[in-house]
């Protein structure tokens, strides 16, 4: 982590209009530095790192980033919790892909076009607050590590 990518967590927070606050800037800078959702311990771990933040201060933030939609909380099908982040609204929510064998996640980037036909046809029945997208299979690299076909789908 270096300053200029707290920088840049800074200017995310503030051009959303988040009091931007030292704890804020470290979680939003964690979750910048991947392109895969992270479960609230592996941020946690990443953010310990960074220096003074404790438990209830990151799950305080993540609350707060995923109210103001900055943030996605994906239940993933080991059912752990993950976060990664949106951009603003609606627009610019993203689908991921999950790997059944090593259980990693990965963001994958939105189809803008397919997301507005979708977004008014979901908008006809009510007002969208969060959206889940999610593939799942076997990620390239357990099919490298696996000669054997992988196991079959549950
Ligand atoms: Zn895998
Ligand atoms: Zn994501």
């Amino acid at each position: 982590m270096n300053s200029a990518q707290l920088t840049r967590a800074r200017e995310f927070l503030h051009a959303a209009g988040v009091r931007v606050t030292d704890s804020r800037a470290q979680v939003v800078a964690t979750l910048m530095s991947d392109f895969h959702p992270l479960t609230s311990q592996e941020l946690l771990a990443r953010c310990l790192d960074l220096g003074e933040i404790n438990r209830v201060t990151v799950y305080r933030v993540l609350e707060l980033l995923v109210k103001r939609q900055l943030a996605e909380k994906i239940i993933a099908p080991d059912r752990s919790d993950r976060y990664c982040l949106s951009r603003l609204g609606w627009q610019n929510h993203h689908a991921h892909f999950y790997c059944q064998h090593c259980q990693s996640m990965h963001c994958l980037p939105s189809d803008p076009l397919k997301q507005e036909s979708q977004s008014r046809m979901v908008q006809a029945y009510g007002t969208v607050t969060s959206w889940q997208g999610m593939f799942e299979g076997v990620c390239r690299e357990c099919e490298k590590k696996s000669e054997k076909p992988p196991f079959g789908a549950e």
